[in-house]
C-alpha cells in the first residue's frame, strides 16, 4: 500500500500505537524526510535570538518536536530489526545517513547550546522540577564533551582528532577481522578429530569442501574455534589454534594487519582530546556521564573484588591442575589446555543435560511465572491486550495499577525468524510524557503512557501431542534472557517521570543501566519461583530439586577465576586510559604484565597479544568503561540482597521501595542517589560474591 498524501502516511500518525497494519516501506522516505525538515524548521525558530531561553518557550517545544522524529524513526528501526526483508532494509538504509547527519548537526549546534546554557545559568532554573533540571544539565554536559566550549583556535584540532579516532577504531576492527579470516587449520588425519561433536566435524568438513580440499578445515571464528579448545583431544590442534588466535593482528603476522601502532595512536589521541577538554586523562572524560565518580574509586573497587575473589580463584586453578594431571595426564597444564580441562572437570562434577532441563520450561508456564513475579513485586496487573502487530507471532499486553488504570503496554515477540536480528533486546515504542492539550475549553494535561518492544530469538513450538500442538520449550539461559529484557522493559514502563529525556532508561548512567535487567535475572535462580514456573512438557511435573542443585553448582563453576579475569581486563583498561603515558618508556604490554602480576591466577604465554584484539576498548564504546560489567553486577546483586535480608524474594515493602526509588525515577536522579535511597547505604560487593558461591568460610 502506498500512501501518497502525507496526511495518510501511517508513520506520521503518532496519536497512538504504531500502525503496523498500515505501514509499508514506501512510507519511510516521505515521512522521515518530512519530520527531518519539520525538526530543522523548529530548530531555526527556537534558536532565534527573540526566543526566550526558558523551559516553556524553548526546551519543551524542542523536546516535543524531536520526540516525533525519534518515535517515527524508532518504528522504522524496529521493523528493520524484526522484519529485515530487502524492501525494509533498503528503506531503512536509505534514510539512515540523513537521520545520522541530522543528529550530528544538532550536537554541534552552538545556538542550541547557548540556549540550554542560558537556562542552566538563569533565574528560572531553580524553579524547574528536578527532572527538568537534569535534562538541561545533561544537554549542557553533552555539548561540552562534544567540544562546544573550546576556544575557536582549538576546534579544528578537536574535530580532526575525533575523525582520526573514528577511522582508527574502524581500522582496528577491520584488521582483527581480516587477521581472523586469514588463518585456517586443515586437518587431514581423522584421529585428530577425537572428542569433537559431530556437528562441528560436519561443519569443518563442509568448510574444507568449499575450498576444494579434502579433510577438515578449522578457523578462528567462534563456532569453530571454541569447540576445538573445549573438546578436541588433540593437544597439537588446540595448541596451534590457540597460538593463532592469541597472536591475531600482531607483529607476527602481516605488517598491514598489525594493530600495535593503532593502539599507541588511539591512546595518544584520546589523551590529547581529554587535555583539550580540560581533563587530566581520557578516563576522567569517560567517567563524566557515568555513575562511578573517579578513577581511584574504581581502582579501589576492582582491587577489593580481586582480593576477595582470589582464594576462590586459586582453588579453581589448583582443582584444574590437579584434575589435568591426575585424570588427563596433562602436566604441566598449558594455556591451550585450560578450556579443555575445564569442560572435562565440569562434566565430571556436575553433568546434567541442557536438553533435560529444557523439558520443564514450557512457554505458558514461564510467562505466567514471569508475570506473577512482576505482579507480586510491583503491585500491578498484566493482561492480554489488542494492537496492530508486525507478525502473527507477536503478542501484546497491558500493565494496570490495582485501580485498573493503564500504566503501560508491551509487545512480546519471542520466536526466532530468518528476518529477525539475532539476540534479545528491549526497545521503546513510546515514552512516558506529559502532554499539554489545547482545547476550546482551555489547556489541560494528560500523560502519554509508555510502550515497549520485548524481542527474543527462542525456538518456536514444534510437533503435536494428542492432536494438539506442543508448547514451545525454553532453555534456562533463554528464560534468564527473558527476565533480563523484561527488567529493561519495566524500567521503561514503570517510570513515573514525565520528561522524556530522563524518563525510564533515558539519562540513566551507562554503568548503572543494567541494574534492573540483571536484578530480574535473580528470580530465575530462586527455587520457589522455579517450582511455580516449570511443568514438564510430558509429565507436567515441576523441576526436581536435585537437577536444580546441579544447575546452581554449574553456574558457580570457576566463578573465582572468571571474576579475576574480568578484573584483569578492567584494571588494564582503566590504567591504560589514566596514568599510562603512550609516549613514555613503558609499553602497553608491560602495563598488562604488571596488571597480571597483581591480579591474575593464570598467566598466558609471553607471546600472547591480548591488547591487539581487545575490541571492546579500542573499537567499541568501552574505553575506560570495561569495569562497568562488574560494577552493574554488584549493584543488581546488592539490590537483590535487600530482598534476601527481608527473608522473602517478594517482600512487599522492599518491592515498593525498589519501584519507588529505582525503577520509577529512572534517569531523573543520579544512580548513586537512587541506590542509596533504596539500600540506605553505598553498594557492597558481598551479595555478588555470595550469589557466585564465593562465601568465605
Ligand atoms: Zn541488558
Amino acid at each position: 500500500m502506498t500512501h501518497h498524501n502525507l496526511q495518510d502516511n501511517p508513520l506520521l500518525d503518532l496519536s497512538g500505537l504504531p500502525r503496523f497494519d498500515l505501514l509499508s516501506p514506501e512510507d519511510v522516505q516521505p515521512a522521515i524526510g518530512e519530520l527531518l525538515s519539520r525538526c530543522r524548521g523548529l530548530i531555526e525558530t527556537l534558536a532565534a535570538d527573540g526566543v526566550a531561553a526558558t523551559w516553556a518557550d524553548f526546551a519543551a517545544p524542542l523536546a516535543d518536536g524531536f520526540e516525533q522524529l525519534s518515535r517515527a524513526w524508532g518504528i522504522v528501526g524496529h521493523v528493520h530489526s524484526v522484519n529485515d526483508v530487502p524492501e525494509w532494509r533498503d528503506a531503512y538504509n536509505q534514510m539512515l545517513p540523513e537521520v545520522s547527519r541530522f543528529y550530528a548537526e544538532v550536537g554541534q549546534n552552538l545556538r542550541l547550546f547557548a540556549k540550554y546554557k542560558a537556562i542552566a545559568e538563569g533565574s528560572e532554573f531553580a524553579t524547574l522540577s528536578s527532572a527538568q533540571q537534569r535534562v538541561v544539565e545533561h544537554e549542557v554536559r553533552d555539548f561540552r564533551l562534544a567540544g562546544a566550549e573550546l576556544p575557536a583556535a582549538s576546534k579544528p584540532r578537536f574535530q580532526a582528532i575525533s575523525e582520526e579516532l573514528a577511522q582508527l577504531a574502524a581500522r582496528f576492527s577491520e584488521n582483527l577481522l581480516d587477521a581472523t579470516n586469514a588463518f585456517s587449520e586443515l586437518v587431514t588425519d581423522a584421529n585428530e578429530l577425537s572428542g569433537l561433536p559431530d556437528d562441528v566435524r560436519q561443519a569443518a568438513r563442509e568448510a574444507a569442501e568449499r575450498d576444494g580440499a579434502s579433510g577438515w578445515k578449522f578457523t578462528l571464528h567462534m563456532p569453530s574455534y571454541l569447540p576445538v579448545m573445549q573438546y578436541a583431544d588433540s593437544r597439537r590442534l588446540r595448541a596451534a589454534m590457540y597460538r593463532a588466535y592469541a597472536t591475531r593482528a600482531a607483529e607476527f603476522g602481516p605488517a598491514e594487519l598489525d594493530n600495535t601502532p593503532l593502539i599507541r595512536r588511539l591512546l595518544e589521541l584520546r589523551r590529547e582530546e581529554a587535555q583539550l577538554l580540560g581533563y587530566g586523562s581520557f578516563a576522567e572524560v569517560s567517567l563524566v556521564p557515568k555513575m562511578a565518580e573517579s578513577v581511584p574509586q574504581i581502582l579501589a573497587f576492582l582491587r577489593d573484588l580481586a582480593t576477595r575473589a582470589r582464594p576462590f580463584a586459586e582453588r579453581d586453578v589448583a582443582d584444574l591442575r590437579d584434575f589435568a594431571s591426575r585424570e588427563l595426564g596433562l602436566q604441566p597444564m598449558e594455556a591451550w589446555d585450560v578450556a579443555y580441562v575445564s569442560e572435562k572437570l565440569l562434566q565430571a562434577r556436575y553433568a546434567f543435560s541442557e536438553q533435560e532441563v529444557k523439558q520443564y520450561f514450557t512457554e505458558e508456564r514461564v510467562l505466567s511465572g514471569l508475570f506473577s513475579a512482576i505482579e507480586t513485586l510491583f503491585d500491578v496487573r498484566l493482561r492480554p491486550d489488542e494492537a496492530p502487530v508486525w507478525h502473527e507471532d507477536v503478542r501484546f499486553f497491558r500493565i494496570e495499577n490495582p485501580a485498573g488504570e493503564l500504566v503501560g503496554q508491551f509487545y512480546l515477540d519471542l520466536y526466532a525468524r530468518e528476518t529477525k536480528r539475532g539476540g534479545a533486546w528491549m526497545d521503546e515504542a513510546i515514552g512516558r510524557r506529559r502532554l499539554r492539550l489545547q482545547s476550546p475549553a482551555g489547556s489541560s494535561d494528560a500523560i502519554q503512557k509508555p510502550v515497549a518492544y520485548l524481542n527474543c530469538n527462542f525456538s518456536r513450538p514444534v510437533g503435536e501431542k494428542d492432536g494438539r500442538p506442543r508448547p514451545a520449550i525454553f532453555t534456562h539461559d533463554e528464560v534468564s534472557t527473558l527476565f533480563h529484557e523484561t527488567g529493561h522493559g519495566l524500567h521503561h514502563l514503570l517510570t513515573q517521570v514525565d520528561e522524556p529525556g530522563v524518563a525510564g532508561i533515558h539519562g540513566v548512567e551507562w554503568d548503572a543501566v543494567e541494574l534492573p535487567s540483571q536484578f530480574m535475572e535473580n528470580y530465575c535462580w530462586e527455587w520457589s519461583v522455579l517450582q511455580g514456573m516449570t511443568a514438564h512438557i510430558d509429565s507436567g511435573e515441576s523441576l526436581p530439586r536435585a537437577l536444580f542443585d546441579k544447575m546452581l553448582a554449574a553456574r558457580n563453576f570457576q566463578s573465582g577465576m572468571q571474576t579475576l579475569r574480568q578484573v584483569e581486563f578492567s584494571l588494564f583498561d582503566l590504567l591504560l586510559h589514566s596514568d599510562f603515558d603512550p609516549a613514555g618508556e613503558r609499553s602497553v604490554l608491560e602495563l598488562l604484565a604488571d596488571v597480571r602480576r597483581e591480579v591474575a591466577v593464570l598467566v598466558p604465554p609471553p607471546w600472547h597479544r591480548f591488547p591487539n584484539s581487545f575490541s571492546h576498548i579500542f573499537a567499541g564504546g568501552y574505553a575506560a568503561g570495561y569495569y562497568s560489567y562488574k560494577w552493574a553486577e554488584v549493584l543488581s546483586a546488592d539490590c537483590y540482597g535487600a530482598f534476601e535480608e527481608a527473608g522473602n524474594p517478594f517482600d512487599q515493602s522492599t518491592g515498593d521501595r525498589f519501584l519507588r526509588e529505582i525503577l520509577s525515577v529512572g534517569g531523573s536522579r543520579p544512580a548513586i542517589d537512587n541506590f542509596r535511597a533504596f539500600r540506605g547505604r553505598d553498594p557492597q560487593v558481598d551479595a555478588l560474591l555470595r550469589h557466585s558461591g564465593m562465601i568465605a568460610v
